[in-house]
């Protein structure tokens, strides 16, 4: 392909792109400057051949907009496959929410994968360990009796043992 001016006719013609300058029988290469009509906004453009070519017919501000947009539905559609909402804000109002939510039933959260915790005989959460080893270590108990707790859900002291699971990531 020779960028010459048979070539930006024809180019121009294809794609509706309208030329604001009679190009036939000019001299020009792809880097001549070409005088249009950007096909979104219809104002005039000046660019050269070979970005026309490129990025389409239209001016530099619409050449912008269109890649703006397009970064944002790269970033929409990432934040859908990863959290299933559109945008991150909604992600941080989701995570609010739901540390909100813990917050009122359980108290400030800390960050554990495999949380245990301790409650009284009302279901109230004593205390909360991030993970068996910890609880073990604290309160002095046997891996055997906190796995009899858990499992069996035994009284140890009066109170009682149930896995928290994961709580909150960081945000
Ligand atoms: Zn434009």
């Amino acid at each position: 392909m020779r960028y010459d001016s048979d070539f930006l006719i024809s180019f121009a013609k294809e794609n509706n792109f309208v030329l604001d300058k009679d190009y036939t029988n000019e001299r020009i290469s792809s880097v001549s400057f070409i005088e249009g009509i950007c096909n979104t906004c219809g104002n005039k453009f000046t660019k050269k051949f070979y970005l026309i070519y490129i990025n389409g017919c239209y001016c530099t501000s619409c050449v912008r907009k269109k890649s703006q947009k397009q970064k944002i539905e790269t970033c929409k559609k990432t934040c859908i496959m990863k959290y299933g909402v559109e945008n991150i804000s909604q992600v941080k109002k989701f995570q609010d929410k739901k540390i909100n939510t813990f917050i009122e039933k359980y108290g400030e959260p800390v960050l554990y994968k495999d949380g245990i915790g301790q409650f009284d005989s009302n279901g109230s959460l004593l205390n909360e360990f991030i993970c068996k080893y910890d609880c073990i270590k604290k309160l002095k108990m046997s891996d055997k009796t906190l796995s009899k707790a858990l499992d069996k859900n035994i009284a140890y002291n009066n109170t009682y043992f149930k896995t928290l699971g994961t709580k909150l990531q960081h945000i």
